[in-house]
């Protein structure tokens, strides 16, 4: 007898990875999207492949989730989004805030006259512009 373990029990970090691609296929670190990753298993049972049991983590943040730094449910929340905006920058939410705001403080009669003449000016280059 050795002291192998049985094959369905050992480490099989080929396997991890081929799980991992398949349920997280863009390949980001989950927390700032560094392309540089290792693949993290959240219980830190090297044996459980399950893919919620799995995220793409460069070595910096693989370091503080192991250390208890990232709280496992944020993690989780990280990782749905970078496979949901696939390691877009999510400025574009931010597109036209500033008009956006100053059109609905204008619309509400509230802020200042400063902000009203910066509302005008927009609306009027916005329809200037082609
Ligand atoms: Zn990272």
């Amino acid at each position: 007898m050795t002291n192998q373990k049985p094959t369905a029990l050992r480490r099989n970090q080929s396997d991890a990875r081929r799980i991992a691609r398949a349920a997280y296929p863009h390949p980001g670190c989950c927390i700032c999207d560094n392309q540089h990753v290792e693949l993290a298993h959240l219980d830190h049972d090297p044996l459980n492949n399950d893919p919620d049991n799995l995220a793409w983590l460069c070595p910096t943040d693989h370091h503080r989730f192991d250390r208890g730094l990232i709280p496992l449910d944020g993690l989780k929340s990280f990782r749905a989004h970078q496979q949901r905006v696939k390691g877009k920058k999510t400025t574009l939410y931010m597109k036209d805030a500033g008009s956006k705001a100053a059109a609905s403080r204008a619309a509400l009669g509230i802020g200042s006259e400063i902000a009203r003449k910066a509302h005008a000016t927009r609306k009027r280059n916005k329809q200037i512009a082609p």
